[in-house]
C-alpha cells in the first residue's frame, strides 16, 4: 500500500520503518530536519520507568522493559547498558525497602533480562565512588540497571534503516491536512492521494488531526521537561528524589560531562519550548542539595527542552501515562502519546493496525 507517514521524530521514523518493513511504499513527511523536536530532548533513557510502578503502569513498564533490552541488544553502538544509583537518606520519602520492592518487581516485569540485578550498596562505598554526594543523612543506596542512548544519531540510524527498505523520506515537507480519505495536503500547496495516511506528529498531532477536520476523543496534555548540561564530570549516574517534593529527578554522565534534568511545566503548542530561567534554577537548586556545590552559569553549556505529549487525563503530569493511544478515522491513523524507549513497539503495532484493516481485495 501506499502509506504517508507524518512526523520525523522517533515515532514517526518507527512507524515508516515498521511499514517498510511490512513490504509498503512509505512516504514520510516532516516539516523541519528530522529528529530536531521532542525526540532530541530526552533523558537519553532507554528504561521501564522505575517510577510509572508507583501508578500501577505495569503493561507500560514490562513493554518499555523489553524495549529497552531490545535496543541495547539491536544497535549496542548508540545504546549501553547504565548503572544508575538511588540513593536513600535517613528522611528519603522513599524508604530502602520500598525502593527494593519496586526493584524486584522491575526485574518480575522482565524474567529474562540480563538487566535485571540490583544491588544494595553501603554509604561508605557510594561516597567512595563519588564523594561530592551528600554525606549526611544517608544510609546508602540501591544500584540497578538502564539503558542510555544518543538519542539524535539513534534517530538517524532508524531513518537509514527505513531509506535502506526504500522508504521516501521528505524533510523540509510540513503537512498542512493529513485527511480521512487519504490526502496529504502539504504546507507548500501540493495535494496526494495515499491508501493510508498515519498522523504521528507528536505534540503537534491533536492540531493536525484539527486541521483536517477529525474529532479525537483524546486530548493531549503538553509538558515541558528542561535539561542543563553541566562541563562537570559525572562520576556515577542517579535517580533522586527533589527534596520536598514526591518528583525524582536525573543526574547522569552524559559525553564525559553532566546531564541534568528534567522539569515539569505545563504549556500550550504555541509558546516557546525552551528552559526557562525558573527551571534552570529549581534544576541547580535540586543539584545543589544533593552535590553541594554552586554551578557557575559558564558551566551550564547547554540548555534544551522538549513537550511531552501525554494523553490528556491525570491533573498532575507526574502522574499523567506515558502510554500511548491510536484513532481511526478511514484511512487516517492518529497516533498520540508514547516513550522514546516504546517507539518500536508503537511502529509495530500502527503496521498491525494498518494490516488488519487492509480489507479483502483492498
Ligand atoms: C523532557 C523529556 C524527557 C524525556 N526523556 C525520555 C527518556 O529518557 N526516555 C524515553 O523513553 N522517553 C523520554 N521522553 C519521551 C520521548 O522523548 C517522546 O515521547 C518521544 O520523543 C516523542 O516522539 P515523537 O516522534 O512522537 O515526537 P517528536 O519527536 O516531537 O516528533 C514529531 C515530529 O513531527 C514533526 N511535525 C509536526 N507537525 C508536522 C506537520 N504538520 N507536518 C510535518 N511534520 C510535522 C515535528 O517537526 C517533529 O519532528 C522524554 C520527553 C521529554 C519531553
Amino acid at each position: 500500500m501506499r502509506i504517508a507517514v507524518v512526523g520525523g521524530g522517533v515515532n514517526g521514523l518507527c512507524c515508516a520503518w515498521m511499514l517498510c518493513s511490512q513490504g509498503h511504499q512509505v512516504t514520510l513527511f516532516e516539516r523541519g530536519a528530522l529528529m530536531q523536536r521532542t525526540s532530541r530532548a530526552s533523558s537519553k533513557l532507554l528504561h521501564g520507568g522505575l517510577r510509572y510502578l508507583e501508578n500501577f503502569e505495569f503493561r507500560l513498564v514490562r513493554e518499555a522493559l523489553r524495549e529497552r533490552d531490545g535496543w541495547l541488544r539491536r544497535v549496542p553502538s548508540l545504546a549501553q547498558p547504565l548503572r544508575l544509583v538511588v540513593p536513600i537518606y535517613r528522611n528519603s520519602r522513599r524508604g530502602r525497602w520500598m525502593v527494593g520492592a519496586g526493584l524486584v518487581l522491575y526485574r518480575l516485569l522482565a524474567p529474562r533480562s540480563p538487566y535485571g540485578d540490583f544491588l544494595w550498596l553501603g554509604r561508605d562505598e557510594l561516597l567512595g565512588r563519588d564523594p561530592d554526594l551528600r554525606a549526611e543523612g544517608l544510609l546508602g543506596g540501591w544500584e540497578f540497571s538502564d539503558g542510555q542512548m544518543d538519542d539524535y544519531e539513534l534517530g538517524l540510524w532508524i531513518a537509514g534503516q527505513v531509506r535502506d527498505l526504500g522508504g521516501e523520506i521528505r524533510e523540509q515537507s510540513g503537512v498542512s491536512q493529513a485527511r480521512p480519505d487519504g490526502t496529504v495536503v502539504t504546507e507548500s500547496g501540493e495535494s496526494l492521494e495515499f491508501e493510508r495516511v498515519v498522523n504521528v506528529a507528536g505534540p503537534w498531532a491533536e492540531g493536525l488531526a484539527q486541521a483536517s477536520g477529525v474529532k479525537l476523543p483524546y486530548h493531549l496534555d503538553l509538558v515541558r521537561g528542561s535539561h542543563l548540561v553541566l562541563d562537570r564530570p559525572c562520576p556515577q549516574a542517579y535517580l533522586l528524589e527533589v527534596i520536598g517534593e514526591r518528583r525524582v529527578f536525573f543526574v547522569l554522565p552524559w559525553k564525559s560531562r553532566t546531564l541534568l534534568g528534567t522539569t515539569e511545566v505545563r504549556q500550550s503548542i504555541d509558546e516557546p519550548i525552551e528552559c526557562s530561567a525558573e527551571e534552570e534554577a529549581y534544576l541547580l537548586g535540586a543539584y545543589r542539595s544533593y552535590f553541594g556545590v554552586e554551578v557557575d552559569p559558564v558551566q551550564i553549556i547547554e540548555r534544551f527542552a522538549g513537550v511531552r505529549p501525554l494523553i490528556s487525563s491525570a491533573r498532575n503530569p507526574n502522574r499523567a501515562s506515558r502510554e500511548y493511544a491510536f484513532h481511526q478515522s478511514d484511512r487516517l491513523l492518529t497516533v498520540m502519546g508514547g516513550k522514546w524507549t516504546t517507539a518500536m513497539a508503537l511502529g509495530k503495532q500502527v503496521a498491525r493496525r494498518i494490516r488488519k484493516r487492509r480489507g479483502p481485495g483492498s
